[in-house]
């Protein structure tokens, strides 16, 4: 049984501003996530809104989408086994500071809301949220 899967991820403008796309793409690479697209943007904050809108209601929801389109990101479509739950723990917590050694977080993030990457958190979400970059 395969269970190859695909999951979207975003090196955030924190990461992109220190030049540490490619250190985080090598990490990918060499755990077997395949890049099978990439594209560097810079999101309206309306579309950042649109993207976060699950955390409408959450009270760093404005600073969040302000934050998200402050700079160019880069999206990712990441493939390989377990792809959504496997990037979430290459990641690490949400807080770089509860994130375990050696993970995204912890090498590279400087405080929970510049955290360096964003990871799809379901198979249903990423499909969403690969469609919202790469659909068109
Ligand atoms: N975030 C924040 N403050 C918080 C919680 C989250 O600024 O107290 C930001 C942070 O950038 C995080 C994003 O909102 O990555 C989405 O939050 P979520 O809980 O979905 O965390 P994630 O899935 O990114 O680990
Ligand atoms: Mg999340």
């Amino acid at each position: 049984m395969s269970n190859i899967e695909q999951t979207l991820s975003i090196i955030k403008p924190d990461a992109v501003e220190r030049n540490l796309i490619d250190e985080i793409k090598a990490i990918f690479i060499k755990n077997n996530l395949n890049i099978k697209e990439d594209k560097k943007i810079h999101l309206t904050k309306e579309e950042a809104a649109e993207f976060y809108k699950v955390h409408q209601s959450k009270p760093f929801y404005d600073d969040l989408c302000s934050y998200l389109s402050s700079g160019p990101i880069v999206a990712m479509i990441l493939e390989g086994k377990n792809a959504v739950l496997f990037n979430r723990q290459l990641m690490g917590a949400t807080d770089p500071k509860k994130a375990e050694d050696k993970t995204i977080r912890k090498l590279y993030g400087i405080s929970i809301d510049k955290n360096s990457v964003h990871g799809s958190d379901s198979i249903e979400n990423a499909k969403k949220e690969i469609d919202f970059f790469f659909k068109n």
